[in-house]
């Protein structure tokens, strides 16, 4: 691993950070994040309380009427139009997402494509999809069926820190386009590039008042929003998937719940093997792991696994680790002593049991606080907590299968089924084994990328990984109410 020399910009950006935050108006504590890079303070956000969730939902409600009359093609080129100023405004968002993340700038600049690649697709697909829907009467000639789609009201979003631009935009801009308000708990760490992207879409052409920002404690928040929301669309961990599902299934409102993986990348006997382990290092280690759908287990077939680990290994070694602001570094840094105390906890668990280091294990304080080698570890056991939880950081446990049978079965071994990849040479065979898979997206030849940018096809997992789907039709409908209204003809 080749550390750069720290790049760090000697300020973090507290007057962006400062006019950003003039957008939030919470009444509780002062919130002061701090850069994952240099643990400066990057910005103080005034606290939401409970009471400042309700005044958001009264403005955001007060809103939506107006807007939700609006034709559909007048709220899709405001989409249109967020997609120009992502890209054109690019650096402001890639400055703000490593200052708040510690990611490297390659893996910020993905998330603002990601980001511009959906208000594209939604702001071409909206209008028709949203658009009355003649259905097939029982009595054709008799009766005239249409399918309509109306808003649901105020939408309550949250979202994490990990991907704070994309995910944002990802789950905002459909709910708003299906002529919904949104209220979004942003993610304290993060506030700052959704406050970003909020203003762009301001910039846009959307009413202000449409999309409502609160930061605070999520056990104040969560209940504030879900009392009042008509729909909740929820990434994060499982376990508050779990209790924000309970919430929204007491009040009998629909909820998409984008939660955790353990996932799988599986390497068979006919392989590219250079290819497959340029993309398991993409797929392990895009923002230093700490995303859903990366791959926290290697399963190779036994007749290669010696030759796949070497050339594995020789490109983990050649990883660039740096906390500079260029397109220099591979990898940058965890976001919070939380997630560097969990990935430390998971790697020395498993060395204590007897699990073997193949590389990394370390942390690197001397290119920045939260630094954290890419590790690889074999011989983990299923005691091991690395086996069975997700890790969210830059290690992955590699292991060989006999044959294709044991390969399913070790990936499926697992509470989670978010995203698997497949590597073969045999388009067929890949897709064979991969349709045995319990997760919501197969990958072949490919570590996530090829799905999940497919935004015409719906993205979500199974089992404990999540419920409902984001992006294409499901992912904009889920937003809206549906009516039938069918009339015998006279
Ligand atoms: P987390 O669940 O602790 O927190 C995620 C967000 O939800 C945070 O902003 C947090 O403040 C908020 N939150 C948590 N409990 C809440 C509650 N009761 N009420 C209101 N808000 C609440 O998760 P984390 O560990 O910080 O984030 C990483 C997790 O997110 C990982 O498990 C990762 O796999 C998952 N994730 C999933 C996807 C996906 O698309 N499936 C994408 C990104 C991240």
């Amino acid at each position: 691993m080749t550390p750069l020399t720290s790049q760090v910009r000697s300020a973090p950006p507290v007057g962006t950070a400062a006019r950003l935050a003039a957008q939030l108006s919470g009444s509780g504590p002062e919130l002061r994040p701090r850069a994952p890079f240099t643990l400066d303070v990057i910005a103080r956000l005034p606290g939401s309380t409970a009471a400042d969730v309700a005044r958001a939902f009264e403005r955001a409600r007060a809103a939506q009427p107006d807007w939700a009359a609006r034709p559909a093609t007048h709220r899709a080129r405001i989409a249109g139009r967020l997609h120009g100023l992502l890209l054109d405004r690019r650096h402001e968002a890639l400055d703000l997402l490593q200052w708040e993340t510690g990611k490297a700038r390659l893996h910020a600049f993905d998330e603002v494509i990601d980001a511009a690649g959906v208000c594209r697709y939604y702001a071409r697909r909206a209008p028709g999809l949203l658009a009355p829907r003649r259905r097939a009467g029982i009595l054709p000639l008799l009766t005239s069926v249409r399918e309509l789609r109306h808003p649901k009201g105020v939408v309550a979003v949250i979202t994490p820190w990990n991907y704070p631009l994309s995910l944002t935009v990802t789950d905002v801009v459909p709910a708003l386009l299906a002529g919904n308000a949104v209220v979004q708990k942003a993610d304290t760490q993060t506030a700052c590039t959704t406050l970003w992207a909020r203003e762009q879409c301001v910039r846009a052409g959307l009413p202000a008042e449409l999309w409502q920002i609160v930061v605070g404690e999520p056990a104040e928040l969560g209940p504030a929003l879900l009392t009042r929301a008509n729909h909740l669309a929820f990434t994060g961990s499982t376990a508050a998937g779990r209790t924000l599902g309970g919430l929204a299934a007491e009040r009998l409102i629909g909820c998409m719940l984008e939660l955790g993986g353990k996932n799988p990348l599986l390497v068979l006997a006919d392989a590219d093997l250079d290819r497959a382990a340029a993309g398991a290092v993409r797929a392990c280690f895009s923002s230093a792991g700490q995303l859903c759908m990366s791959a926290e287990r290697i399963l190779v077939d036994q007749r290669v696994h010696d030759r796949f680990v070497a050339r594995f290994l020789g490109r983990v070694a050649a990883l660039r680790l740096s906390a500079g602001f260029d397109f220099g570094a591979d990898l940058g840094s965890l976001t919070s002593r939380r997630q560097l105390d969990r990935v430390h906890t998971h790697v020395t668990d498993a060395l204590a049991q007897g699990a073997r280091l193949l590389c990394g294990g370390r942390e690197r304080p001397d290119i920045g606080p939260l630094f954290y080698e890419p590790t690889v570890l074999a011989g983990v056991t299923p005691e091991m907590a690395v086996h069975r939880e997700e890790t969210f950081g830059p290690v992955v446990c590699v292991r060989a299968f006999r044959d294709e049978e044991e390969a399913v079965a070790l990936a499926n071994d697992s509470p989670y089924g978010l995203n698997a990849s497949v590597w073969s040479r045999s388009p067929a065979r890949a897709h064979a084994l991969g349709t045995r898979l319990r997760v919501g997206a197969v990958n072949v030849n490919e570590g996530f990328r090829a799905a999940y940018v497919s935004y015409d096809a719906p993205s979500g997992g199974r089992q404990e990984s999540g419920i409902g789907h984001r992006h294409g039709a499901t992912g904009l409908l889920q937003y809206t109410d549906c009516q039938v209204v069918a009339r015998a003809r006279t």
